[in-house]
């Protein structure tokens, strides 16, 4: 009999509350084929209605109130015609990635059959690879000023944050994954640019890399790096970046393979001190809210790396399997070109995860 998982579940604004009900059908699916047992919990706060009506987007008592959850599953936040999207942003996501210490955050990128590739003459099994970022210090800080304003001497100075203790963490999380897969690292840098942090940075992927004497570290600066996505994206298989280089990374990797309903996001605490956060990599998008044609990939697949955190990898195999299919010869959606609506969607792929042997 296994532990029952506690998940909370915030739909938040827009289209995430259309795949969201497509997320937790195959999570349900998922469950009952594999005997978990799961408890959701649905959360109507962390969203800009809820602001609308109190002036914050989550109640003062939002950690205790989630700190109990193994993990918790998130659609998207921001309606931008009712809440500038800093507060809505800020008031919800950023707080949990910070006070949750969600250090790492895991971008899978894959091109499967059936899906348009922006980049030509590509096929699946070309592109599969993961773009782990650090996701709490880095370039991302209010460290700085500006000097002289308003002067033609003006000056502004925006400081970097790497700690020791922060950077080997992601790194080393990044070799661990390595292992398990191709044992190919690649390394982003910038150590010709950035003369103090990032050839400390690279030195710190030297030091944990003394551990993992058998996988091939491949240091790249950022500039040429990216081109390598777009180029040989076939050369990754396990990308580690800081936090601004990843944040920029993990658009672009997702944006090589097609459409940004697919792409699924997993916000870390490895060690499980807190709720980890698995969300689609794609906002509310307002633009196409009320039409019930979002596609829910991007959010199923995140409920698979949930599964999968949660340490239940066959669920996770056996949902991500049900995409690969039911992308082949289910509906698509029309970012992919075709007609169904998203709830035709979500049914598809839950029926596979029902059905998987
Ligand atoms: P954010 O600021 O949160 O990133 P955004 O509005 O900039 O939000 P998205 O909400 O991700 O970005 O939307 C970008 C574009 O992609 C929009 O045109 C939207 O319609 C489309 N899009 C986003 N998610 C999906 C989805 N699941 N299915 C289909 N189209 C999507
Ligand atoms: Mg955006």
């Amino acid at each position: 009999m296994s532990q029952t998982l506690k998940i909370a579940a915030i739909a938040g604004d827009g289209i995430g509350r259309e795949v969201m009900p497509e997320g937790l059908r195959v999570l349900e699916a998922a469950a009952q084929r594999f005997g978990i047992s799961l408890q959701i919990d649905t959360i109507d706060w962390a969203n800009c209605d809820y602001y609308q009506q109190t002036g914050a987007m989550m109640p003062e008592d939002w950690k205790a109130q989630l700190s109990g959850y193994d993990a918790i599953y998130f659609g998207a936040v921001g309606w931008p015609a009712t809440t500038p999207d800093h507060i809505s942003l800020w008031g919800s996501l950023l707080k949990f990635r910070r006070e949750f210490d969600q250090y790492i955050n895991l971008r899978p990128v894959r091109l499967f059959d059936g899906v348009p590739c922006p980049l030509a003459g590509r096929k699946a099994g070309d592109i599969d690879f993961l773009v782990v970022r650090e996701n709490t210090e880095g370039e991302y800080t209010n460290l700085g000023g500006i000097l002289f304003e308003g002067t033609d001497r003006e000056i502004v100075i925006q400081e970097s944050v790497f700690s020791r203790k922060g950077t080997d963490r992601v790194l080393r999380f990044a070799y661990e994954l390595a292992q398990q897969r191709k044992r190919k690292l690649t390394v982003a840098t910038k150590s010709n640019g950035i003369a103090i942090s990032m050839p400390w940075w690279d030195q710190r992927a030297d030091a944990i890399g003394a551990d993992y004497p058998d996988i091939a570290v491949d240091k790249q600066h950022i500039d040429i790096l990216t081109a390598h996505f777009v180029l040989q994206p076939q050369r990754f298989d396990v990308v580690v970046a800081s936090n601004l280089f990843g944040d920029i990374l993990s658009d672009l990797g997702p944006a090589c393979t097609g459409t940004i309903g697919l792409a699924p996001s997993a916000n870390l605490n490895p060690e499980r001190d807190f709720p980890s956060l698995f969300e689609p990599v794609h906002g509310s998008a307002p633009d196409i809210y009320g039409q019930g044609i979002a596609n829910p990939i991007a959010m199923i697949w995140s409920g698979a790396l949930m599964l999968q955190f949660l340490g239940h990898a066959e669920a996770h195999d056996a949902i991500v399997r049900a995409i690969e299919d039911s992308l082949k010869q289910g509906p698509h959606t029309p970012d992919l070109g075709g007609q169904a609506k998203t709830t035709d969607v979500g049914q598809d792929i839950a029926e596979r995860v029902r059905n998987a042997t």
